[in-house]
């Protein structure tokens, strides 16, 4: 238990004696606890608990009494309801401060603060604008199920883990600065106009003019949107933020911008990292392929809204792929569907490789039309045989059907050929796609 703290009467620090008047605040914290501060004269509740700060009388300094707390380390915050409009200003303190389930009726801005200790703000409830500048919290800052009713502008640097995640931001958002450690954002709730912006460190050098140095793309150590809510994905934006160690699954990005950011490489594509994240933590592909699926369709669907053609290609490549890997092996990699796609074209994203099947599908359909025509021994060896195969096939694609010899090549020789002429026709097509979806995606 802690010692009835009585400094917060302004200019005054009487030692109270024990005494019948001696009341001990009434309030019950969210973790069941009493508080161990002492009542106001005329109200069951200790300062830091009583709603109404401006009518107690004689007026409190309300800072001063925060501050007196930081002096003797004393962070047990929970349930304090603060002054209506309340700004903490270089702030330095090592306190770590509990202040679970905390109030703060009006708006509230941190600004050139820096927290040593680690800051829990859990289930707390801010009902304006909640401003955060140039302040550091170097052992994190947990703020989870946390009700951001009025707009909040963050532009500080986290060191320690930032965790929103469960909570509410039900009006503006907007994040810049640096999360050097992981951050949370999971199953929260966006309401309106969303920004995540990376921007860049600005260097000083003693007596020169600032350089524009070292990007910083706001998540250096990775972040989680999982199960996010954008109830307005149309205004919401990353702009210039690394997404390389970004998890997004379960949310719907559909309608959000993504402008400059930096996604990771898987092979030679941009992908999720939720699929790096899920090979290396070993989970059963069952249980993530189907997310991931759905994750890659709506980003990709997001990306194409912004024309990055390119990025969204490798968006379609990573869901066909997730796809493509739900099916058994010999399905997966030849006898589907998928593995058909993927060979022929990448998907219809490859244009190279659609172009080399293309060249090996003419090639068969060359040496077919040799032997069917000359029989397997004259072919070979004869170089005239070979320039009419390639006449042969090059013709075929203006007439559809062989120009010499069509009336020697009988029963199932001719079925194969005829084959032959369609997969070269549908491999054209293919190859006519994926230059396409380079370009465009319908
Ligand atoms: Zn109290």
């Amino acid at each position: 238990m802690l010692e009835p703290q009585n400094q917060w009467i302004e200019g005054n620090t009487v030692n109270m004696p024990a005494s019948s008047h001696f009341r001990l605040c009434e309030f019950i914290d969210v973790i069941g606890q009493r508080c161990a501060r002492r009542a106001l004269e005329a109200n069951p509740r200790c300062i830091h608990h009583f709603e109404h700060k401006d009518q107690v009388s004689p007026p409190i300094n309300y800072l001063h009494a925060l501050q007196d707390l930081l002096n003797e380390g004393d962070g047990t915050w929970r349930g304090f309801i603060f002054p209506r409009d309340f700004l903490l200003k270089s702030i330095t303190t090592a306190t770590v401060i509990d202040a679970r389930g905390s109030k703060w009726p009006g708006s509230f801005e941190i600004s050139g603060c820096s927290f040593e200790g680690s800051i829990d703000l859990t289930g707390g409830v801010i009902g304006s604008t909640f401003r955060v500048t140039a302040s550091t919290f170097i052992k994190g800052l947990t703020a989870q199920q946390f009700n951001f009713q009025g707009d909040v502008w963050w532009t500080s640097e986290v060191t320690g883990d930032a965790d929103f995640s469960w909570s509410v931001f039900a009006a503006r958002a907007d994040f810049s600065g640096t999360f050097t450690g992981p951050a949370s954002f999971q199953r929260c709730s966006f309401g309106d106009v969303t920004r995540f912006t990376g921007s860049w460190h600005a260097a000083f050098t003693p007596g020169g003019p600032p350089r524009l140095d070292e990007p910083c793309e706001l998540f250096k150590c990775g972040a989680t949107f999982e199960g996010v809510d954008f109830k307005r994905p149309d205004r919401v934006t990353f702009i210039n933020v690394d997404l390389t160690q970004v998890r997004m699954s379960d949310a719907d990005f559909t309608g959000v911008s993504f402008v400059g950011v930096r996604w990771p490489r898987i092979g030679t594509r941009r992908g999720l990292f939720d699929e790096i994240w899920a090979r290396g933590a070993g989970i059963a592909p069952e249980l993530w392929l189907p997310r991931l699926e759905s994750s890659y369709r709506n980003i990709r669907v997001a990306i194409e809204a912004t024309k990055d053609f390119n990025t969204a290609s490798d968006f379609y490549v990573g869901e066909m792929e997730a796809r493509r890997n739900r099916l058994g092996w010999w399905r997966a990699h030849i006898f589907s569907i998928p593995a058909a796609y993927r060979i022929l074209s990448g998907y219809g994203c490859d244009p190279t490789r659609a172009f080399l099947a293309l060249l090996l599908f003419c090639l068969f359909y060359g040496i077919y039309w040799g032997v069917a025509t000359y029989g397997f021994g004259t072919f070979l060896p004869t170089l005239n045989t070979i320039r009419l195969s390639i006449r042969q096939t090059v013709f075929i694609f203006p007439v559809l059907r062989p120009e010499v010899g069509v009336e020697e090549i009988r029963g199932w020789a001719m079925v194969i050929g005829s084959l032959l002429r369609i997969a070269i026709l549908t491999q054209l097509a293919l190859f006519i796609l994926s230059l396409r979806g380079r370009i465009k995606r319908g």
